[in-house]
């Protein structure tokens, strides 16, 4: 994710970003967050989400894209932390990676897993040099 928006995260909630951009031998957050700036809508909600009820203690380890999907790990998390994370993941499946857009999103191959919309997904997969309409790769003429 870009750089300013995730010290825009940063700065409106501290403790979860932490370990932002810290020692990689001690955190996950040393590279970011780790994925395309269409779900920032989607990490800023979760924190606003998190904010009431996490506690004091509460951060991330690590905030990436896996198979697709929003993966987050976090320590000194509660019940309704694990909750709240976990329903964003469901949600990233959802929302572009890309653009953020909610029409026509499918997750597919595009050198990896990832899940875009339609014209995001054409526009990789053109960048890649493959059949941007083929569903799968190896299928190329
Ligand atoms: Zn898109």
């Amino acid at each position: 994710m870009n750089r300013d928006l995730e010290r825009e995260l940063q700065a409106r909630f501290p403790r979860f970003f932490r370990d932002l951009h810290g020692d990689p031998r001690k955190t996950g957050m040393s590279r970011g967050c780790e994925f395309a700036d269409g779900w920032y809508r989607l990490l800023e909600r979760l924190c606003e989400e998190l904010e009431p009820v996490a506690p004091p203690e509460f951060q991330f380890d690590q905030v990436k894209e896996k198979f697709g999907r929003m993966r987050i790990y976090a320590r000194n998390g509660n019940e309704e932390t694990m909750r709240l994370i976990h329903q964003a993941a469901e949600e990233s499946l959802r929302v572009c990676e890309e653009c953020g857009a909610t029409e026509g999103v499918t997750t597919e191959w595009a050198e990896w897993l990832r899940t875009l919309c339609r014209s995001c997904l054409v526009c990789r997969r053109r960048r890649l040099g493959v059949n941007p309409t083929n569903t799968n790769e190896d299928d190329a003429e």
